[in-house]
């Protein structure tokens, strides 16, 4: 497919969306069309972007069948990859979540492979998660011990609730409804529960002076850095506090570049700058006291 022709037409993708999928309003501006033919809009309304069309549920689920966090990226040894990065990326992002939140209830959605309420647990958390793949959740449930939710997200509103914390790891890119999920999050927190998400940074200078080079055709493969493959929603952090602040009248506690150990000195400096040079960032929100 050339990068400036659409996808055909097919079950794999739904009609274009004349709406923001996070915040429900519009208008849209193209921004950029990716290698894959992907277009990549902007809401002018909460400044977010997003892949439309986007994929079909039918698609989504075909993609997430058997898809879980440890699985999908063996044989990537990457440093950010590295079991041990990962591990004490988790035990260090717990432990800034434990210094905001008012209890230890954790709710961990998408936990993959297990291994953030693994380390929960470690911490003294009283972790539950919530993934997509029934026979992968019902193995964690039973080798941790802890509840495990699967089934439509939304629907464990019906089910569970009152949260200290929910935990939210390179997930909320994921859904192509990310506004309903962090109403549905929202909901789940008790009054004064802290919501944690962490997300690829599309306001990095890396993937700044990217597009900016995507825009002018420079380079071969445009708009790889959106990996639409598996992305769907792509944040900036001013973006993403200021629909906390607004839509959930949220305080937000902390913004920041990621937790996880840098491979060398000169990054760490770096990363402790600011978000702008980390290709990932976190929030951390509390809900409104009197809820
Ligand atoms: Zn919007």
């Amino acid at each position: 497919m050339s990068p400036t022709s659409s996808p055909e037409p097919s079950a794999d993708y739904d009609p274009p969306r004349s709406t923001c999928p996070l915040c429900g309003g519009g208008p849209l501006r193209r921004r950029l069309r990716d290698f894959r033919g992907h277009g990549i809009d902007g809401c002018t309304a909460c400044g977010v972007e997003f892949m439309n069309p986007q994929y079909s549920d039918d698609s989504l689920r075909r993609f997430y069948a058997g898809y879980t966090c440890g699985l999908h990226h063996e044989g990537d040894t990457s440093h950010r990859r590295n079991p041990e990065v990962r591990r004490l990326g988790k035990r260090r992002t717990l432990e800034l979540i434990a210094s905001h939140a008012p209890g230890r209830r954790i709710l961990m959605v998408g936990c993959g492979d297990g291994l953030e309420l693994q380390e929960a647990l470690a911490t003294g958390w009283q972790p539950e998660g919530y993934d997509v793949d029934p026979k992968a959740t019902a193995a964690i449930a039973e080798r941790l011990g802890v509840p495990v939710h699967c089934g439509e997200f939304h629907d464990l509103l019906a089910r569970t609730g009152g949260y200290d914390a929910i935990f939210l790891d390179q997930v909320i890119e994921h859904p192509k409804d990310p506004g309903r999920y962090l109403d549905t999050c929202h909901a789940l927190l008790r009054p004064g529960g802290v919501l944690f998400l962490g997300m690829p940074n599309l306001g990095s200078i890396s993937n700044r002076l990217k597009t900016f080079a995507d825009r002018l055709r420079l380079r071969s493969r445009p708009a790889r850095h959106y990996n639409t493959r598996h992305h769907l929603t792509f944040f900036r952090p001013s973006v993403l506090s200021k629909l906390l602040r607004e839509r959930y009248g949220m305080a937000v506690l902390c913004v920041r570049s990621s937790m996880k150990p840098q491979r060398s000195q000169v990054a760490a400096l770096f990363h402790r700058l600011g978000t702008v040079f980390d290709s990932s960032f976190l929030v951390i929100a509390r809900r409104h006291r009197l809820g």
